[in-house]
């Protein structure tokens, strides 16, 4: 079973202090409904994020399936760097990220709203991978589907999180 390492409600809720304190240096985002609406542009919120990211210390990487207009023109708005066309979740992307970052991939997190392609393609790299509440669920049909095929996964990531407890 694919199981995300931990789960926010969106990922500006991300508890970032916290994660670097536990010696995190590097984030790897997705872009469509993690830190933007889907296909939407960055607005001042994302920029302000990824600029307090980067004064906490942080080293920032957008890894998407998009095209490079796309990818490009976002990581810019905001000030990252960012690896495109990833085809997550082929580890490829992900480990074209962690060398980039010049970070190890137990130095990093994913912070991504889709099981099947960001937090699939964070566990098989071995990067420790966060699940984030989509910002918008007004998405295109074919990611609507994976939705519904998510659904008993996160139903039973979050029943097996209350046995733990
Ligand atoms: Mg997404």
């Amino acid at each position: 079973m694919i199981f995300p390492d931990m789960y926010v409600k969106n990922a500006y809720e991300l508890p970032y202090k916290e994660m670097y304190e536990r010696g995190f240096r590097g984030i790897i985002f997705d872009i469509d409904n993690t830190v933007a609406l889907d296909n939407g542009p960055a607005d001042d919120r994302c920029r302000k994020l990824f600029k307090d990211l980067e004064a906490m210390g942080y080293k920032t990487m957008i890894v998407s399936n998009n095209d490079e207009p796309r990818v490009k023109s976002f990581a810019d708005d905001v000030g990252s760097d960012y690896v495109f066309k990833a085809a997550k979740p082929s580890k490829k992307g992900y480990f074209e990220a962690l060398k980039k970052m010049g970070l190890k991939k137990d130095r990093v997190f994913l912070a991504g709203d889709q099981i099947f392609t960001d937090i699939l393609g964070a566990k098989r790299s071995g990067i420790f991978a966060v699940m984030v509440g989509k910002l918008n669920w007004k998405e295109r049909p074919h990611i609507y589907l994976k939705r519904i095929l998510e659904v008993p996964i996160m139903a039973a990531y979050f029943l097996i999180n209350i046995f733990r407890k």
